[in-house]
Protein backbone atom coordinates (compact mmCIF):
# COMPACT_ATOMS: atom_id res chain seq x y z
CA UNK A 1 0.00 0.00 0.00
CA UNK A 2 1.36 3.58 -1.25
CA UNK A 3 1.62 5.79 1.56
CA UNK A 4 0.22 8.04 2.70
CA UNK A 5 -2.81 7.26 1.82
CA UNK A 6 -5.01 10.17 -0.06
CA UNK A 7 -8.12 10.96 1.59
CA UNK A 8 -8.62 14.90 0.67
CA UNK A 9 -10.42 14.66 -2.54
CA UNK A 10 -12.72 17.81 -1.74
CA UNK A 11 -8.93 19.34 -2.27
CA UNK A 12 -8.37 17.74 -5.67
CA UNK A 13 -8.03 14.24 -7.18
CA UNK A 14 -5.55 12.15 -9.15
CA UNK A 15 -6.27 12.43 -12.38
CA UNK A 16 -7.64 8.99 -14.30
CA UNK A 17 -4.87 7.32 -15.92
CA UNK A 18 -7.66 7.13 -19.30
CA UNK A 19 -7.92 10.89 -19.12
CA UNK A 20 -4.59 11.25 -19.42
CA UNK A 21 -4.00 8.65 -22.25
CA UNK A 22 -6.59 10.80 -24.41
CA UNK A 23 -4.81 14.45 -23.30
CA UNK A 24 -1.42 13.23 -24.32
CA UNK A 25 -1.78 13.64 -28.06
CA UNK A 26 -3.00 17.22 -27.80
CA UNK A 27 0.31 18.37 -26.23
CA UNK A 28 2.35 17.22 -29.16
CA UNK A 29 0.93 15.47 -32.58
CA UNK A 30 -2.43 17.22 -32.65
CA UNK A 31 -0.93 20.73 -30.54
CA UNK A 32 -3.03 22.77 -32.93
CA UNK A 33 -4.81 26.40 -31.97
CA UNK A 34 -7.91 25.92 -32.09
CA UNK A 35 -8.38 28.88 -33.37
CA UNK A 36 -7.26 28.16 -36.56
CA UNK A 37 -9.04 26.62 -39.11
CA UNK A 38 -7.00 26.88 -42.59
CA UNK A 39 -4.88 23.91 -41.68
CA UNK A 40 -5.49 19.95 -40.27
CA UNK A 41 -3.50 20.99 -37.25
CA UNK A 42 -5.76 23.46 -36.27
CA UNK A 43 -9.16 21.74 -37.49
CA UNK A 44 -7.84 18.91 -35.05
CA UNK A 45 -8.35 21.01 -32.26
CA UNK A 46 -11.45 22.29 -33.00
CA UNK A 47 -13.02 19.11 -33.53
CA UNK A 48 -11.55 17.98 -29.92
CA UNK A 49 -12.90 21.04 -28.54
CA UNK A 50 -16.19 20.48 -29.90
CA UNK A 51 -16.49 17.36 -29.01
CA UNK A 52 -15.65 18.04 -25.08
CA UNK A 53 -18.06 20.34 -25.13
CA UNK A 54 -21.05 18.51 -26.63
CA UNK A 55 -19.92 15.96 -23.86
CA UNK A 56 -20.39 18.38 -20.77
CA UNK A 57 -23.38 19.59 -22.40
CA UNK A 58 -24.90 16.15 -22.81
CA UNK A 59 -23.57 15.42 -19.02
CA UNK A 60 -25.42 18.55 -17.60
CA UNK A 61 -28.53 18.55 -20.03
CA UNK A 62 -27.84 21.73 -22.11
CA UNK A 63 -26.69 22.86 -25.46
CA UNK A 64 -22.97 22.76 -26.52
CA UNK A 65 -23.38 26.92 -27.05
CA UNK A 66 -24.12 27.24 -24.04
CA UNK A 67 -20.45 25.85 -22.32
CA UNK A 68 -18.10 28.73 -21.97
CA UNK A 69 -14.18 26.83 -20.80
CA UNK A 70 -12.74 28.59 -18.21
CA UNK A 71 -9.46 28.08 -15.98
CA UNK A 72 -11.53 26.44 -13.30
CA UNK A 73 -13.79 26.88 -10.69
CA UNK A 74 -12.64 30.07 -9.23
CA UNK A 75 -12.64 31.42 -12.61
CA UNK A 76 -16.10 30.71 -13.37
CA UNK A 77 -17.28 31.80 -10.61
CA UNK A 78 -16.00 35.02 -10.66
CA UNK A 79 -17.13 35.65 -14.22
CA UNK A 80 -20.24 34.26 -13.31
CA UNK A 81 -20.74 36.89 -10.57
CA UNK A 82 -19.00 39.66 -11.61
CA UNK A 83 -20.29 39.10 -15.03
CA UNK A 84 -23.90 39.22 -14.10
CA UNK A 85 -23.39 42.30 -11.46
CA UNK A 86 -21.49 44.58 -14.42
CA UNK A 87 -24.40 43.73 -16.84
CA UNK A 88 -27.45 43.94 -14.93
CA UNK A 89 -26.16 46.82 -12.83
CA UNK A 90 -29.24 49.37 -13.93
CA UNK A 91 -31.60 46.68 -12.98
CA UNK A 92 -30.51 46.10 -9.92
CA UNK A 93 -27.32 45.63 -7.45
CA UNK A 94 -28.82 43.12 -4.97
CA UNK A 95 -27.47 39.33 -4.82
CA UNK A 96 -28.24 37.23 -2.48
CA UNK A 97 -25.57 34.42 -1.81
CA UNK A 98 -25.02 32.29 1.45
CA UNK A 99 -22.16 32.35 4.46
CA UNK A 100 -21.03 29.03 3.74
CA UNK A 101 -19.75 29.60 -0.04
CA UNK A 102 -16.54 28.95 -1.27
CA UNK A 103 -14.00 32.16 -0.97
CA UNK A 104 -14.23 32.41 -4.61
CA UNK A 105 -17.98 33.23 -4.07
CA UNK A 106 -17.29 34.98 -1.00
CA UNK A 107 -14.29 37.35 -2.08
CA UNK A 108 -15.99 38.10 -5.55
CA UNK A 109 -19.00 39.49 -3.61
CA UNK A 110 -17.12 41.39 -1.42
CA UNK A 111 -15.03 43.46 -3.79
CA UNK A 112 -18.49 43.60 -5.42
CA UNK A 113 -19.81 45.66 -2.22
CA UNK A 114 -17.25 47.91 -2.37
CA UNK A 115 -18.34 48.68 -5.98
CA UNK A 116 -21.44 49.56 -4.61
CA UNK A 117 -23.58 46.47 -4.23
CA UNK A 118 -25.87 45.04 -1.96
CA UNK A 119 -25.00 41.45 -0.84
CA UNK A 120 -27.05 39.41 1.52
CA UNK A 121 -25.22 36.11 2.83
CA UNK A 122 -28.33 33.81 3.96
CA UNK A 123 -26.93 32.22 7.00
CA UNK A 124 -27.38 28.18 7.72
CA UNK A 125 -28.91 25.96 9.76
CA UNK A 126 -26.68 22.90 11.81
CA UNK A 127 -26.54 21.47 8.79
CA UNK A 128 -25.40 23.70 6.48
CA UNK A 129 -28.77 24.33 5.21
CA UNK A 130 -30.50 27.76 3.96
CA UNK A 131 -33.77 28.77 4.81
CA UNK A 132 -36.12 28.74 1.29
CA UNK A 133 -38.73 30.49 3.44
CA UNK A 134 -35.80 33.65 4.00
CA UNK A 135 -34.61 33.07 0.86
CA UNK A 136 -38.00 34.32 -0.55
CA UNK A 137 -38.27 36.89 2.09
CA UNK A 138 -34.97 38.20 1.18
CA UNK A 139 -35.61 39.08 -2.44
CA UNK A 140 -36.32 42.72 -3.30
CA UNK A 141 -37.15 44.19 -6.49
CA UNK A 142 -33.37 44.96 -7.15
CA UNK A 143 -32.35 41.67 -7.13
CA UNK A 144 -30.38 40.18 -9.84
CA UNK A 145 -29.29 37.10 -8.85
CA UNK A 146 -28.97 34.03 -6.06
CA UNK A 147 -26.01 32.26 -6.37
CA UNK A 148 -25.69 28.83 -4.10
CA UNK A 149 -23.57 26.06 -4.13
CA UNK A 150 -24.68 22.99 -4.91
CA UNK A 151 -22.87 21.16 -2.44
CA UNK A 152 -20.42 22.78 -0.01
CA UNK A 153 -16.88 21.80 0.33
CA UNK A 154 -16.09 21.17 3.96
CA UNK A 155 -19.46 19.54 5.11
CA UNK A 156 -20.86 17.96 1.87
CA UNK A 157 -24.59 19.24 2.35
CA UNK A 158 -26.31 19.38 -0.88
CA UNK A 159 -28.54 22.41 -1.69
CA UNK A 160 -31.66 22.30 -2.55
CA UNK A 161 -31.05 23.29 -6.13
CA UNK A 162 -34.77 22.62 -7.90
CA UNK A 163 -36.58 24.77 -5.36
CA UNK A 164 -33.97 27.65 -4.99
CA UNK A 165 -34.35 27.86 -9.26
CA UNK A 166 -38.20 27.97 -8.75
CA UNK A 167 -38.10 30.60 -6.18
CA UNK A 168 -35.05 32.28 -8.70
CA UNK A 169 -37.43 32.76 -11.82
CA UNK A 170 -40.79 32.83 -10.09
CA UNK A 171 -38.92 36.33 -9.22
CA UNK A 172 -37.40 36.55 -12.54
CA UNK A 173 -33.88 36.61 -10.86
CA UNK A 174 -31.04 34.33 -12.32
CA UNK A 175 -29.63 31.36 -10.37
CA UNK A 176 -26.14 30.45 -10.39
CA UNK A 177 -24.66 27.64 -8.19
CA UNK A 178 -20.95 26.71 -8.28
CA UNK A 179 -21.14 22.72 -8.84
CA UNK A 180 -17.36 22.34 -8.17
CA UNK A 181 -17.61 19.59 -5.90
CA UNK A 182 -21.55 17.89 -6.76
CA UNK A 183 -20.67 18.07 -10.42
CA UNK A 184 -19.25 14.09 -11.22
CA UNK A 185 -20.77 13.05 -7.95
CA UNK A 186 -24.42 13.75 -8.62
CA UNK A 187 -26.78 14.56 -11.49
CA UNK A 188 -26.92 17.93 -12.42
CA UNK A 189 -29.68 18.82 -15.20
CA UNK A 190 -29.46 22.37 -15.08
CA UNK A 191 -32.42 22.68 -17.29
CA UNK A 192 -34.76 20.78 -15.02
CA UNK A 193 -33.09 22.60 -12.02
CA UNK A 194 -34.29 26.33 -13.39
CA UNK A 195 -30.36 26.96 -13.28
CA UNK A 196 -28.85 29.06 -15.14
CA UNK A 197 -24.89 29.78 -14.80
CA UNK A 198 -23.10 26.83 -13.51
CA UNK A 199 -19.04 26.81 -12.61
CA UNK A 200 -17.80 23.64 -12.73
CA UNK A 201 -13.92 22.37 -12.42
CA UNK A 202 -11.93 18.83 -13.99
CA UNK A 203 -9.67 18.23 -10.65
CA UNK A 204 -12.14 17.29 -8.46
CA UNK A 205 -13.14 14.21 -10.79
CA UNK A 206 -10.36 13.30 -12.15
CA UNK A 207 -9.09 16.04 -14.51
CA UNK A 208 -6.51 18.18 -15.04
CA UNK A 209 -5.89 21.40 -12.53
CA UNK A 210 -6.54 24.46 -14.45
CA UNK A 211 -9.55 23.94 -16.99
CA UNK A 212 -13.43 23.92 -15.83
CA UNK A 213 -16.56 25.18 -17.58
CA UNK A 214 -18.91 27.61 -16.75
CA UNK A 215 -22.64 26.60 -17.95
CA UNK A 216 -24.48 29.99 -19.45
CA UNK A 217 -28.16 29.73 -20.18
CA UNK A 218 -28.57 31.01 -23.58
CA UNK A 219 -32.33 30.04 -23.87
CA UNK A 220 -35.49 30.51 -21.36
CA UNK A 221 -33.67 33.20 -20.45
CA UNK A 222 -30.96 34.14 -22.69
CA UNK A 223 -27.80 35.66 -19.86
CA UNK A 224 -25.69 37.89 -21.10
CA UNK A 225 -22.29 38.83 -19.10
CA UNK A 226 -19.57 41.05 -19.32
CA UNK A 227 -16.50 39.11 -19.81
CA UNK A 228 -13.32 39.29 -17.13
CA UNK A 229 -10.48 38.80 -19.91
CA UNK A 230 -10.50 40.77 -23.37
CA UNK A 231 -9.18 39.48 -26.35
CA UNK A 232 -9.35 37.38 -29.58
CA UNK A 233 -13.31 37.31 -28.94
CA UNK A 234 -12.83 33.50 -27.73
CA UNK A 235 -15.91 31.61 -26.31
CA UNK A 236 -18.59 34.09 -28.13
CA UNK A 237 -16.50 36.83 -26.24
CA UNK A 238 -17.11 35.92 -22.54
CA UNK A 239 -13.84 34.27 -22.14
CA UNK A 240 -10.61 35.39 -24.58
CA UNK A 241 -7.61 33.70 -24.38
CA UNK A 242 -6.26 30.59 -27.01
CA UNK A 243 -7.84 28.23 -25.66
CA UNK A 244 -6.19 25.04 -23.41
CA UNK A 245 -7.21 22.15 -25.81
CA UNK A 246 -5.40 19.05 -24.10
CA UNK A 247 -7.52 20.52 -20.67
CA UNK A 248 -10.64 20.96 -22.47
CA UNK A 249 -10.43 17.11 -24.17
CA UNK A 250 -9.38 15.84 -20.27
CA UNK A 251 -12.09 17.92 -18.75
CA UNK A 252 -14.54 16.68 -21.28
CA UNK A 253 -13.15 12.64 -20.78
CA UNK A 254 -13.41 13.09 -17.02
CA UNK A 255 -17.24 14.38 -17.01
CA UNK A 256 -17.83 11.28 -19.42
CA UNK A 257 -16.20 8.91 -16.99
CA UNK A 258 -17.67 10.13 -13.83
CA UNK A 259 -21.47 10.70 -15.66
CA UNK A 260 -21.22 6.86 -17.02
CA UNK A 261 -20.05 5.55 -14.11
CA UNK A 262 -21.68 7.27 -11.42
CA UNK A 263 -24.36 4.82 -10.25
CA UNK A 264 -21.57 2.37 -9.14
CA UNK A 265 -18.48 5.09 -8.03
CA UNK A 266 -21.57 6.60 -5.48
CA UNK A 267 -22.24 3.12 -4.12
CA UNK A 268 -18.78 2.48 -3.72
CA UNK A 269 -17.71 5.74 -1.89
CA UNK A 270 -21.06 5.55 0.42
CA UNK A 271 -19.57 2.32 1.84
CA UNK A 272 -16.72 3.46 2.50
CA UNK A 273 -17.06 6.41 3.47
CA UNK A 274 -19.76 4.50 6.41
CA UNK A 275 -17.03 2.02 6.73
CA UNK A 276 -14.95 5.05 7.96
CA UNK A 277 -17.46 6.88 9.79
CA UNK A 278 -18.74 3.45 11.78
CA UNK A 279 -14.88 2.14 12.50
CA UNK A 280 -13.76 5.72 13.86
CA UNK A 281 -17.12 6.23 15.91
CA UNK A 282 -17.06 2.46 17.25
CA UNK A 283 -13.79 3.46 18.98
CA UNK A 284 -14.02 7.26 19.88
CA UNK A 285 -16.16 10.13 20.43
CA UNK A 286 -17.19 11.76 17.01
CA UNK A 287 -19.54 14.27 16.14
CA UNK A 288 -20.80 14.77 12.54
CA UNK A 289 -20.46 17.94 11.21
CA UNK A 290 -23.30 18.97 8.15
CA UNK A 291 -26.08 16.83 7.80
CA UNK A 292 -25.49 13.44 8.51
CA UNK A 293 -27.71 12.18 5.31
CA UNK A 294 -28.63 14.95 2.99
CA UNK A 295 -24.46 15.22 1.85
CA UNK A 296 -21.80 14.43 -1.01
CA UNK A 297 -21.20 10.09 -0.58
CA UNK A 298 -17.80 11.03 -0.39
CA UNK A 299 -17.86 13.32 2.24
CA UNK A 300 -17.45 12.55 6.40
CA UNK A 301 -16.51 16.23 8.56
CA UNK A 302 -16.52 15.02 12.03
CA UNK A 303 -14.83 16.44 15.27
CA UNK A 304 -12.97 14.67 17.47
CA UNK A 305 -13.61 15.19 21.50
CA UNK A 306 -10.92 16.87 23.10
CA UNK A 307 -8.47 16.58 20.14
CA UNK A 308 -6.98 19.33 18.33
CA UNK A 309 -7.22 18.33 14.98
CA UNK A 310 -3.73 20.42 14.05
CA UNK A 311 -2.32 17.42 16.51
CA UNK A 312 -4.23 14.79 14.88
CA UNK A 313 -3.78 15.77 11.31
CA UNK A 314 0.52 16.06 12.30
CA UNK A 315 0.17 12.86 14.37
CA UNK A 316 -0.55 10.59 11.29
CA UNK A 317 0.37 12.43 8.08
CA UNK A 318 2.88 10.19 7.37
CA UNK A 319 -0.13 7.28 6.72
CA UNK A 320 -2.62 9.74 6.13
CA UNK A 321 -3.28 12.69 3.54
CA UNK A 322 -6.25 14.43 5.37
CA UNK A 323 -7.02 18.63 6.39
CA UNK A 324 -9.44 20.06 8.67
CA UNK A 325 -11.07 22.26 5.78
CA UNK A 326 -10.47 24.15 2.78
CA UNK A 327 -7.45 23.83 0.50
CA UNK A 328 -7.53 27.53 0.37
CA UNK A 329 -7.42 28.07 4.16
CA UNK A 330 -4.79 25.36 5.12
CA UNK A 331 -2.43 27.75 6.39
CA UNK A 332 -4.74 29.95 7.93
CA UNK A 333 -5.10 29.32 11.27
CA UNK A 334 -7.99 30.80 11.53
CA UNK A 335 -11.31 28.36 12.21
CA UNK A 336 -13.25 27.04 8.86
CA UNK A 337 -15.76 29.72 8.40
CA UNK A 338 -18.25 27.23 7.16
CA UNK A 339 -18.13 25.18 10.70
CA UNK A 340 -18.54 28.61 12.80
CA UNK A 341 -21.54 29.45 10.54
CA UNK A 342 -22.99 25.90 11.31
CA UNK A 343 -23.30 27.12 14.81
CA UNK A 344 -20.04 25.34 16.30
CA UNK A 345 -17.95 27.27 18.51
CA UNK A 346 -13.97 27.66 18.14
CA UNK A 347 -13.37 24.36 20.02
CA UNK A 348 -15.50 22.44 17.76
CA UNK A 349 -13.98 24.00 14.77
CA UNK A 350 -10.52 23.64 16.01
CA UNK A 351 -10.96 19.44 16.38
CA UNK A 352 -12.75 18.97 13.12
CA UNK A 353 -11.24 16.94 10.04
CA UNK A 354 -12.43 16.58 6.35
CA UNK A 355 -12.06 13.28 4.69
CA UNK A 356 -13.01 12.87 1.56
CA UNK A 357 -13.18 9.82 -0.93
CA UNK A 358 -12.02 9.26 -3.76
CA UNK A 359 -12.57 6.44 -6.68
CA UNK A 360 -9.44 4.63 -6.14
CA UNK A 361 -9.37 4.38 -2.25
CA UNK A 362 -10.25 0.88 -1.04
CA UNK A 363 -11.77 -1.15 1.54
CA UNK A 364 -7.94 -1.64 2.98
CA UNK A 365 -6.80 1.25 3.34
CA UNK A 366 -10.17 2.20 4.89
CA UNK A 367 -9.54 -0.31 7.61
CA UNK A 368 -5.79 1.32 7.73
CA UNK A 369 -7.01 4.68 8.24
CA UNK A 370 -9.12 3.48 11.03
CA UNK A 371 -6.39 1.97 13.05
CA UNK A 372 -4.28 4.84 12.62
CA UNK A 373 -6.70 7.56 13.46
CA UNK A 374 -7.66 5.34 16.79
CA UNK A 375 -3.69 4.85 17.71
CA UNK A 376 -3.16 8.48 17.14
CA UNK A 377 -6.60 9.49 18.97
CA UNK A 378 -5.45 7.05 21.99
CA UNK A 379 -1.80 8.60 21.92
CA UNK A 380 -3.04 12.06 21.76
CA UNK A 381 -5.87 11.93 24.41
CA UNK A 382 -3.27 9.82 26.82
CA UNK A 383 -0.47 13.22 26.68
C1 LIG B 1 -12.33 23.49 -5.62
C2 LIG B 1 -13.46 24.44 -5.55
C3 LIG B 1 -13.43 25.66 -6.22
C4 LIG B 1 -12.22 26.13 -6.99
O1 LIG B 1 -12.03 25.37 -8.15
P1 LIG B 1 -10.68 25.53 -8.98
O2 LIG B 1 -10.97 24.81 -10.25
O3 LIG B 1 -9.62 24.89 -8.16
O4 LIG B 1 -10.45 26.99 -9.19
C5 LIG B 1 -14.52 26.49 -6.14
N1 LIG B 1 -15.61 26.14 -5.44
C6 LIG B 1 -15.68 24.97 -4.78
C7 LIG B 1 -16.91 24.61 -4.03
C8 LIG B 1 -14.61 24.08 -4.81
O5 LIG B 1 -14.68 22.94 -4.14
Amino acid sequence: MNRPIYLDHHATTPIDKRVIDIMLPYFYEKFGNASSIDHVYGNEAVSAVNKAREQLAHDIGCHSEEIIFTSGATESDNLAIFGVARILKEKGNHIITCVTEHKAILDSCKQLENEGFNITYLKVNQDGEINLKELENVITPKTIMISIMAANNEVGTIAPLKQIGLIAHKNNILFHTDAAQSFGHIPLNVKELSIDLMSISAHKIGGPKGIGALYVSNDKPLVKIMPLIYGGGHEKGMRSGTLNVPGIVGLGEASRLAHEEMKITEIKLEKLRNKLYNGISSQCTVKINGNSKNKLNHNLNISFENIDAKALINEIKNELAVSTGSACNSNDVKPSHVLLSLGFDEERAFSSIRFGLGKTNTEEQIDFAITEIIKAVNKLSNL
